[in-house]
């Protein structure tokens, strides 16, 4: 699903790349909604065969495309009202639960069959809960040749869910390329500066402000604030997840301890990952609201797309303005977002049309990126290399243009055959 500009994105999404007649089945790789935002466009398009996923992946949809629904829904809503301007949703709920009814759920490393000559599997991507690379084997005139795509490579070393396991045998390569032009700073680098800003902030009397996409971040936060209050490495102070959207997630999460990665410390010791002490989730508005209310250090972490929408942006208007509190910044913040005008701490920040102060402190946190950078994607392809023989041509997606372009001309220097293929054509191999 695209998302961005409304006019261009609508567009986009109504496009799709074949014939409903000519599609016999879906292969999800993950459930993030740029890859799963448009299934139940396809069955309001008619679509009604199999839709695989992984058993996680399967459940993360069940809540995230009934939301993507209705913030569509609601959207459309808020247009016709306040500027009589009027827009078809891409779909309602109705066909996002039509949508679970098509998907079917498949453990990890089990393979599948897709559709006559064609056998899936799925492996471990890293990436965030349930996320997969998608090894295919699609045989024809008796002959079979594999053909993986990685799907979004998340990181070694994440916390709760396992590291990528880079597939093997592949005779051909669908690769993303989002960070092929940078680097990240590391994970145990975040977490300590996740400590420091925690601790700054409870010593000056003031609140730590996350906003969080609801979906893993949140859950990600939740982990790491209980494994660094089981040592000691902050103090006792309240965390609240102001989302119900959050609240949702970690239940899906809770079912799937299939998925966790058994080799940390937490996973081993801790009875529940997401519930301890500390940690509050508040569902309803009015507990919400009295958080506005309430005294003292603690931390609020809230659902946010780039601070313009979600219930951090109460909690910005309340809290911005004191020098006491920090918002903390733990994600990608694009142009033209309230997110971005604080990441460079301008001055006066718009909220609900009022001006208000950025007198909070700003940190931001660059290591919690789900995605691998360009180190991370050339070891998990040289580990690809390694374990396939016969691997050919690689095909760059998931990235903007330069960076797809910088990251080919890095892997052709590498002695990778690599292509960055326009959408909507065909390619054999
Ligand atoms: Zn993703
Ligand atoms: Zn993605």
């Amino acid at each position: 699903m695209f998302q961005g500009r409304r006019q261009e994105s609508a567009d986009k999404n109504r496009k799709l790349p074949l014939p409903i007649k000519d599609l016999d089945a879906v292969v999800l790789s993950h459930a993030h909604i740029d890859h799963s935002g448009r299934l139940p466009y396809l069955i309001a398009e008619g679509y009604s065969k199999t839709i695989w996923a992984t058993s996680a992946t399967r459940d993360l949809c069940a809540i995230m495309l009934a939301d993507s629904a209705h913030i569509q829904e609601k959207d459309a809503e808020f247009l016709a009202k306040r500027r009589k301007e009027f827009i078809e949703p891409l779909y309602g709920i109705r066909h996002a639960v039509r949508t679970m009814d098509l998907m079917v759920g498949m453990p990890y490393n089990k393979q599948f069959d897709v559709v006559p000559g064609l056998k899936a599997s799925y492996v471990d991507a890293g990436h965030i809960l349930g996320s997969a690379s998608v090894v295919l084997d699609c045989t024809e005139d008796g002959k079979t040749k594999r053909l993986v795509f990685s799907g979004d490579i998340g990181r070694s070393g994440l916390a709760i869910i396992r590291d990528p396991v880079p597939p093997e045998g592949a005779d051909a390569l669908i690769m993303e390329s989002t960070y092929g032009n940078r680097e990240h700073e590391s994970v145990d680098g975040a977490r300590a500066q996740l400590a420091q800003v925690i601790r700054d902030t409870a010593a000056r009397g003031g609140r730590v402000l996350i906003p969080a996409f609801a979906v893993g971040r949140t859950q990600e936060m939740v982990y790491v604030l209980h494994s660094l209050a089981r040592e000691g490495a902050i103090p006792s102070i309240p965390i609240y997840v102001d989302s119900p959207l959050a609240i949702d997630a970690t239940t899906v999460f809770e079912m799937h301890p299939e998925s966790f990665d058994r080799s940390e410390d937490m996973v081993q010791k801790a009875k529940e990952l997401f519930r301890f002490d500390l940690v509050h989730y508040t569902r309803d508005v009015e507990e919400s609201k009295a958080l506005s209310r309430a005294h003292g250090p603690m931390i609020i972490i809230a659902a946010s797309r780039m601070m313009e929408n979600g219930r951090i942006v109460h909690h910005l208007a309340q809290g911005a303005g004191d020098p006491r509190n920090t918002i903390l910044v733990v994600g990608f913040q694009a142009e033209h977002t309230l997110g971005r005008r604080v990441v460079e701490r301008q001055p006066i920040l718009q909220i609900f049309g009022e001006d208000v102060p950025l007198k909070a402190r700003v940190e931001v946190i660059d290591g919690y990126s789900a995605h691998a950078d360009r180190t991370e994607m050339i070891g998990w392809l040289g580990e690809v290399k390694d374990k396939s023989p016969n691997l050919g041509q690689i095909w760059l997606v998931h990235g903007e243009a330069p960076v797809q372009d910088e990251f080919k001309t890095t892997l052709t220097a590498l002695g990778y055959s690599v292509d960055c293929p326009e959408p909507h054509t065909r390619h054999a191999f």
